[in-house]
């Protein structure tokens, strides 16, 4: 289907990060994917191709494009040559969007030009080894001394935790009240370069490996009362707001992991020889790629009609936990269905299908389980 999300622009970024991806992550991926995290130096690279300042103000150092379709084709491309690049997703899609809501001008101006260039890169910590879904339930806490901030508590499973400058970091500042265990959250900017702040074990994952996944703990932390973005005891409300583009961007990076995943399969069976004939030459082989690519064509329209909505500003939390229900799903049953067609190559991390079957795993859970998706849409249908 023709798709109409995408202009001459955008192509011509499209083209320029296909060619980015071929000659600068392609010949050392298989060495980043070994270590298990990518060179610092990537993010200068991705930085000088202007990658992380699309929708930063111009006046910022970015180029006050206020749209997440350069974000869309990033995961696009990335996914057609089956590479991820480290934490550099969580930089943009999590964590700036808090930055343009939340910062004041004063902060704008510290953290952004910073951020644009790749100097400071950012993630954001929400999850505890105590609790994930049930965000309420956190217990990393900040106490007021003085002009500052202490802050205890530990974090698990953040993304680019490793090499991350900046964490925004879900705390408690006050106690829940009776009548709402939400309240009392607060977000803090905390520059990981603090006495107090340190990096736990780099968890060692299933699926997307060059991403440096890391525990995080923090032993009186000091954080400027300068580095509270937006109000006091309001964290959950701006956690709230931002998971629907995070929910977007899961969707429509397992949309882009299935559409590539066809693409393997048929680059597989078009050469793979059994019996005589290619393994493409099969009915059984031909019926299960057309439903494949009928399934990755509705997903298609599902994030295509999300980004525009994402873009107008009124992609619902309900519309958001339905698209990536849906197009996680649909990842899950294309993906498999392709490395069936691999036979036992496609069990093989050296084959990229193998790669794309662990990477994809996660988008069911993170950014919120299918579970709780399904809460937000059932309570949003009033039951
Ligand atoms: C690779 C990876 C990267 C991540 N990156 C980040 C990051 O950068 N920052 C960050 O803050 N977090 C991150 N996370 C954490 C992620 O968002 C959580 O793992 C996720 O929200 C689930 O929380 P949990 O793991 O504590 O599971 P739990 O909340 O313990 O859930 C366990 C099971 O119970 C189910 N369940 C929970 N509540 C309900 C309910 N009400 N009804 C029905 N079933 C329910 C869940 O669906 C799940 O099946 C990452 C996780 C992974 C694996």
């Amino acid at each position: 289907m023709q798709r109409t999300v995408f202009d001459e622009d955008h192509e011509s970024f499209r083209a320029t990060l296909r060619a980015f991806l071929e000659a600068e992550v392609l010949p050392h991926y298989e060495e980043w994917y070994q270590a298990g995290v990518v060179p610092r130096s990537l993010y200068g690279q991705m930085a000088d191709l202007g990658l992380f300042g699309i929708s930063v103000p111009e006046e910022y150092g970015g180029a006050g494009v206020d749209s997440h379709k350069f974000t869309a084709i990033q995961y696009e491309e990335t996914a057609r040559v089956g590479v991820t690049l480290g934490g550099s997703g969580v930089h943009v899609l999590l964590a700036l969007p808090y930055l343009k809501m939340l910062a004041t001008e004063e902060q704008k101006k510290r953290y952004l030009p910073n951020f644009v260039t790749g100097e400071e890169m950012w993630a954001l910590a929400m999850t505890e080894p105590g609790t994930g879904s049930d965000v309420a339930g956190m217990r990393t806490s900040a106490k007021l001394d003085g002009d500052h901030y202490v802050l205890n508590g530990a974090k698990t499973f953040i993304t680019g935790g490793v090499l991350a400058d900046r964490v925004i970091v879900a705390c408690r500042t006050s106690p829940a009240t009776e009548n709402d265990r939400r309240f009392g959250l607060s977000l803090l900017a905390v520059d990981t370069h603090s006495p107090g702040f340190s990096v736990g074990r780099k968890l060692d994952k299933l699926g997307l490996r060059t991403q440096d996944t890391a525990e995080l703990v923090f032993e009186d932390v000091r954080v400027p009362v300068e580095d509270l973005l937006g109000e006091e005891n309001q964290g959950f409300s701006y956690l709230g707001r931002n998971l629907p583009s995070e929910r977007w961007g899961i969707a429509h990076g397992a949309y882009a992991q299935a559409k590539a995943a066809i693409r393997f399969a048929q680059q597989y069976v078009e050469q793979r020889t059994v019996f005589g004939k290619t393994v493409a030459s099969f009915q059984n082989t031909k019926f299960e790629l057309a439903a494949c690519k009928a399934e990755v064509d509705a997903a298609e329209a599902v994030v295509d009609r999300a980004l525009e909505a994402l873009d107008r500003g009124d992609l619902t939390p309900a519309d958001a936990a339905s698209a990536k229900v849906f197009c996680t799903e649909v990842a899950h049953r294309v993906i498999d269905r392709c490395l069936q067609l691999h036979g036992g190559y496609g069990y093989m991390n050296e084959y990229p299908i193998a790669r794309l079957y662990a990477d994809n795993r996660v988008n069911r859970i993170y950014g919120g389980t299918t579970e709780i998706m399904k809460t937000i849409i059932a309570k949003d249908m009033g039951l």
